[in-house]
């Protein structure tokens, strides 16, 4: 059986009540591809409200998650929290974490195992910066991202990877398909080394970095995109042609 196709959209932080309602009533109506998975995932203020307007079949994701059960930790929320109020993923990794917030491969790794082990799916964001791209880094990056999960999670069957490359995101310089299409492939021979013949065949790899309706198609031809996490475009209608990219 092939991967199904997935489909993220990470508002970051933007929206309010009345825009994310509106998003959420134009998913509601939307006739999407009944063989895409859709989660979003809002600002951790505007989870619940999500959750309670969006229809079923769509999940919500938070954009973080903390490794520690519950205690003294001001301003993170945990695993079992978000687990409480029907979100039933989590995004992890995105580069503007692990660039601003100064997020170790580490800790990715170790909030990672917390989500999976606590009944959470993971979106697990990898990739690399322009510089390290043109210094030929890029695997070496990417991969040293994905083995610090692998050391310390041997089961990926609800981690879903998102390759976005950092100098793709927002700022509308999409990857070429081949560049991509590398890349994913890449990853999927890794993980076949790493993890074996299965995980490499059942894991989605999904693509991030300025995709949008007028680009999503082309990309979504390629052997090892398996769909796409959405920034920007996810705060619009088009969100839904992403959605469809794989429709007729
Ligand atoms: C993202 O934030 O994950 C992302 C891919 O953003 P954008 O689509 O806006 O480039």
């Amino acid at each position: 059986m092939g991967r199904q196709f997935f489909v993220g959209g990470n508002f970051k932080m933007n929206g309010t009540i009345d825009s994310i309602k509106e998003i959420v009533n134009n998913l509601n109506s939307a006739t999407c591809d009944s063989n895409t998975e859709v989660v979003i995932a809002p600002p951790a203020l505007y989870l619940l409200l999500t959750r309670e307007h969006l229809r079923a079949g769509i999940e919500v994701a938070a954009q973080n998650v903390f490794d520690r059960p519950n205690g003294a930790f001001t301003g993170e929320i945990s695993v079992a929290q978000l687990k409480d109020s029907n979100i039933t993923w989590t995004v992890l990794g995105h580069s503007e974490r692990r660039v601003i917030l100064q997020e170790t491969n580490k800790f990715v790794a170790d909030k990672t195992k917390a989500a999976l082990d606590g009944g959470i799916g993971v979106i697990l964001c990898c990739g690399e910066t322009l510089e390290q791209r043109e210094a030929e880094k890029t695997m070496d990056v990417v991969l040293a991202q994905l083995k610090a999960v692998s050391d310390v999670q041997k089961d990926w069957s609800k981690i879903v990877v998102a390759y976005e490359p950092v100098w793709a995101i927002g700022t509308g310089k999409v990857a070429s398909n081949e560049q991509a299409q590398e890349v994913h492939k890449g990853i999927r021979e890794w993980l076949g080394e790493e993890l074996g013949k299965e995980v490499a065949e059942k894991t989605r790899v999904i693509y991030g970095g300025s995709v949008s309706e007028k680009n999503c198609r082309e990309l979504a031809k390629e052997g090892d995109i398996d769909g796409f996490l959405v920034g920007g475009a996810s705060l619009k209608p088009a969100f839904v042609d992403i959605i469809n990219a794989r429709k007729e």
